[in-house]
């Protein structure tokens, strides 16, 4: 059986420390850390994730700033909504809801996302900085950052190991890869024409699946030890569930579990380590906003 990397506890601890430092940061300056959302649309995913930001934002201290406009909303005014934050003084890190609908630019908004409030990593000079040896970026986006620290967590050493990552978004498993690369793994990025995926990901002392696709990596494919780590949050019809659902990974935990070293479950891995370091990032802004080496 392998051993389970609890992301929930390891999430609990940054975010009891994110605490800690975000009410000392008040005392300081006499007042808190501030976290400005962009949402464009109406997804229940994205709704809900705000929430959740929302929430874990206020436990910790952080004030939360939300603008909240209608999926018509043309390009120009969700620009705006993200220029009104770089200038508000208040606001420290910037989180730009993804996907958004399809009239706006993406690529144009997240561009205008201030460099110093970037929180989630997504502007183009801090990717660029992520994917260039030699350069280290300011923010790094916070699932594939979450990823990093369950690995290490596991007391796997990446440094020269296989890793297999698992998709190609530009949200999860591009910055994954360019993460893995800079701690020196040897990294292959799979999608959805790799061949012989199966061949591929029995070579991973590393792999993190993020494609979505419930259940879909099989325990076989597994090399035995690995560190296994499973963003995909896949909800799947349970009739014993009063809601008649219930959320899967994209790795089959009952047949990995038998073959992996170390492994995250869905849900209670990756989902509260996104979410821990955003806060994390937001404070690290706020700090280095004030003037703070960090
Ligand atoms: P996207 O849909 O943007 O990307 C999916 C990637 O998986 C693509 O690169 C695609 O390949 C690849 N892919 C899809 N199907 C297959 C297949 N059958 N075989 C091989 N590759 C495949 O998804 P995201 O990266 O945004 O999200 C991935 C998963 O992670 C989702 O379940 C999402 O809910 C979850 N997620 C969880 C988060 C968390 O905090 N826990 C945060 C963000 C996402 P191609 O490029 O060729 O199309």
């Amino acid at each position: 059986m392998a051993q389970i990397i609890e992301g929930q506890q390891v999430a609990q601890r940054i975010r009891a420390q994110v605490a800690q430092n975000a009410a000392d940061f008040k005392a300081k300056y006499g007042f808190a850390p501030g976290l400005g959302v962009v949402m464009a649309g109406d997804n229940p995913a994205s709704q809900m994730y705000v929430r959740m930001k929302q929430r874990a934002s206020a436990e910790a201290g952080i004030e939360s700033f939300t603008t909240l406009v209608d999926a018509n909303t043309p390009h120009d005014e969700v620009e705006s909504a993200v220029k009104a934050y770089n200038d508000d003084a208040r606001v420290h890190g910037i989180l730009v809801q993804l996907p958004l609908p399809s009239q706006v630019d993406e690529e144009k908004v997240l561009a205008q996302v201030s460099l110093d409030k970037d929180v989630d990593g997504f502007h183009p000079i801090n990717i660029g900085a992520l994917a260039m040896k030699g350069r280290e970026p300011t923010f790094t986006p916070a699932t594939p950052t979450g990823c990093m620290l369950l690995i290490q967590e596991s007391g796997m050493s990446i440094n020269g190991a296989n890793a297999v990552v698992l998709g190609r978004s530009n949200i999860v498993g591009l910055p994954m890869a360019m993460m893995l690369l800079k701690a020196n793994a040897t990294v292959t990025i799979c999608h959805s024409r790799t061949r012989d995926l199966p061949g591929i990901i029995r070579q991973a002392d590393i792999l993190v699946a993020a494609i979505g696709q419930a259940d879909f990596v099989k325990g076989d494919w597994i090399k035995p030890g690995a560190v296994v780590i499973d963003v995909g949050t896949n909800q799947i019809p349970d009739a014993s569930q009063t809601r008649g659902y219930r959320y899967v990974g994209d790795v089959e935990y009952a047949s990995a579990n038998e073959v992996a070293g170390y492994i995250t479950r869905v849900p209670g891995g990756v989902g509260p380590m996104t979410i821990a370091m955003l806060l994390h990032n937001t404070l690290k802004a706020a700090r280095r906003i004030m003037g703070e080496t960090v």
